[in-house]
């Protein structure tokens, strides 16, 4: 069958600002993205995404990661699934 898909490989092609996007308000500042976090109550934009690196990081509560690590805390699904999501989009 398809070469199998990793996360290795939707890490590099999946691009993180469009599906963060889908959840919350970005603005710019500098060379990152930021906005309020969708995992804590959040008044301070603590919420960072590198366009750059395709990395989200949230300096109040400490939740960060890629694509996979986005939707499994944002939709509460696994890694095993959330690979299968992405990876039908790309
Ligand atoms: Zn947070």
């Amino acid at each position: 069958m398809s070469q199998e898909i990793n996360a290795e490989f939707i890490q590099a092609r999946v691009n993180l600002v469009q599906i963060i996007a889908t959840h919350v308000t970005l603005s710019k500042s500098r060379f990152v993205l930021k906005g309020s976090c969708p995992f804590h109550p959040d008044d301070m934009n603590s919420f960072m995404v590198s366009p750059a690196k395709n990395i989200f990081k949230c300096f109040g509560c400490g939740q960060e990661g890629g694509p996979i690590e986005f939707i499994m805390a944002i939709e509460n699904k696994n890694h095993e699934e959330v690979v299968k999501i992405l990876g039908a989009l790309i």
